[in-house]
């Protein structure tokens, strides 16, 4: 493996920063062996040649004032960095940079927890702090507050959110959850936002808006800034939890359930961020594929109905929960039930029911806080499998949900592969989320994958949907899009990247955003 500089950096110009870097936080956390350390910077899932993302070295700061000197030494040098927090950024590229030759802004040595506060129901954390170390923390302190855990464990409360993530209780929006966070700017400085931005504040993180733009928004799926800390609500624990699981018997009951979910969620009967999966995602996480069919291309109906029988699942399956005094969730339940178990062939499950299912297992852990790592298990449905996800956003309509069902599933399983997906209703859209599994070991599948998830983008695209989030390598596509006059909202992101970061150092490529040096590095 060969170092690759970033762009307009000559030799000299990076042993410069690197020296400065070294300076800032130690030799000891500026990584530049190109075969034991950067790999740990790859994205393992990439359908393309890693070089592509490979960075040319990564630098770990303890606090806040180290990354102020990290910055600063990039600005004078040219040395564009790509911030990770806890770097599980997988299906979407991993901790690997948009650019290769960035190097790592790696935070995840700032792992304090700052703050929790058991009143006020928050806590307010660095970039390092997963929502594994949360949650032990919590228990540590006897704490009556849940987190909102996305399904992977290892991930970060911080750089989860920046990047839009979600998870599976009533908090499940996270940057909704979020109140109060203090950036470094491209030149160094530190900014609190909102309340925080008043000397003394007592609400920094309580109300999210202060007076004015609210700006905290402009630092997450971005590069204007780097994040060192935010607070998050946290959700009191509720004196009663209920998860359910309904299970659905044909493919056009999608419709149904959907129609059905919209009023259940406008009106926070369910009040958690309520989930409905196709029966291979149910598989994956707990069966290998081989088991079921050997041959190419999607899997069989027969192989299917076997699945179905095997795990006691529907074709569709909804997940949700209640959460309250006994009273509140029986009531609510009685609405639910009423509503949901009448479409011909449901059939509703508690926990009692399905004692020993890995895949309600681990819902039940998310929709009450408790993060864990099963959803991996996905990877396992095929040898050496890696995988990608499409995430366009739906109205929560039948209609819109047997379309974009219909469209991802006819294409991905004309180009051999099986649909795995979820749709995650949320307080008025739905995250559509397709999992797409490939052999990592096999260069022609990759190709397929690649090319593949960019008919997706251009199918949804030309029916009017748009994702919330994306790997690296579809970054620019994406964001071309999202392109109505002229691409009016494009240029004033761009612009504002040239007032931010007029050395265009931070994120260079984040979601499509170039700065003015390296904007036709892009598309
Ligand atoms: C099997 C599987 C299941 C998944 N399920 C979910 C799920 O339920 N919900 C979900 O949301 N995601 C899910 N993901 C996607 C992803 O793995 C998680 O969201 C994960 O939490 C993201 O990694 P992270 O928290 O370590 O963030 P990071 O990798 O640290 O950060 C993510 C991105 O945010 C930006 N960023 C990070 N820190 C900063 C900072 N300090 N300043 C500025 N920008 C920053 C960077 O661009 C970075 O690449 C899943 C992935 C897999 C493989």
């Amino acid at each position: 493996m060969e170092r690759i500089l970033p762009p307009q950096v000559n030799g000299e110009a990076f042993r410069g920063f690197v020296a400065e870097a070294q300076k800032a936080v130690g030799r000891d956390y500026v990584y530049l062996d190109l075969e034991w350390e950067l790999p740990a910077y790859n994205d393992e899932y990439a359908t393309l040649p890693k070089a592509l993302h490979q960075p040319s070295a990564a630098v770990a700061p303890a606090n806040v004032a180290q990354v102020q000197a990290v910055v600063r030494a990039a600005g004078r040098y040219g040395i564009p960095l790509w911030p990770i927090s806890t770097g599980k950024n997988f299906a979407y590229g991993g901790p690997a940079p948009r650019l290769a030759g960035a190097v790592v802004l790696d935070l995840k040595r700032m792992n304090r927890i700052l703050e929790v506060n058991e009143k006020h129901a928050y806590a307010v954390v660095e970039p390092g702090v997963s929502y594994m170390d949360m949650y032990r923390h919590l228990q540590s302190i006897g704490s009556k507050l849940w987190i909102d855990p996305a399904a992977p464990g290892w991930g970060g409360m911080l750089g989860n959110l920046v990047d839009h993530g979600a998870g599976y209780t009533p908090y499940g929006d996270h940057l909704l959850m979020q109140c109060g966070m203090e950036v470094v700017l491209a030149d160094g400085t530190i900014a609190h936002t909102a309340m925080g931005a008043l000397p003394g504040s007592r609400t920094t993180h309580l109300y999210k808006y202060g007076l004015g733009p609210w700006a905290d928004g402009l630092f997450t799926q971005s590069n204007f800034g780097v994040v060192t800390r935010i607070g998050i609500w946290l959700m009191p624990e509720p004196p009663g939890y209920t998860p359910f699981m309904i299970t659905y018997e044909r493919e056009e009951d999608l419709y149904e359930v959907t129609e059905r979910v919209r009023p259940l969620k406008l009106n926070n009967i369910i009040p958690n961020a309520a989930t409905t999966v196709e029966m291979l995602w149910e598989a994956a996480v707990q069966k290998q594929r081989r088991h079921y069919h050997t041959g190419k291309g999607p899997l069989p109906e027969s192989a299917r109905k076997k699945l179905r029988a095997d795990l006691q699942i529907g074709v569709w399956n909804f997940y949700g929960a209640v959460y309250g005094p006994a009273p509140i969730m029986e009531n609510n339940l009685e609405i639910i039930r009423d509503s949901l178990t009448s479409i011909p062939g449901a059939k509703i499950y508690f926990d009692d029911d399905r004692k020993g299912d890995i895949g309600w297992e681990y819902r039940r852990q998310l929709m009450r806080g408790i993060p864990n790592m099963t959803e991996y298990n996905q990877m396992n449905w095929i040898p050496n499998g890696g995988h990608m996800d499409f995430s366009p956003i739906s109205p929560v309509t039948g209609e819109d949900a047997m379309r974009q069902y219909s469209l991802i599933r006819d294409r991905v399983n004309r180009a051999g592969f099986d649909y795995i997906g979820e749709m995650l209703v949320g307080w008025r859209d739905m995250h559509h989320i397709f999992a797409l599994v490939y052999d990592l070991q096999d260069e022609a599948e990759k190709r397929r994958a690649n090319q593949l998830f960019g008919e997706l983008i251009d199918a949804a695209a030309a029916e009017g949907y748009g994702e919330y989030r994306t790997h690296l390598d579809f970054m620019d596509k994406i964001a071309g899009t999202y392109n109505w006059n002229d691409a009016a909202q494009q240029r004033q992101r761009e612009r504002l990247k040239d007032a931010l970061d007029p050395s265009g150092i931070l994120g260079p490529g984040k979601m499509g955003i170039w700065p003015q040096r390296l904007r036709k590095e892009g598309v």
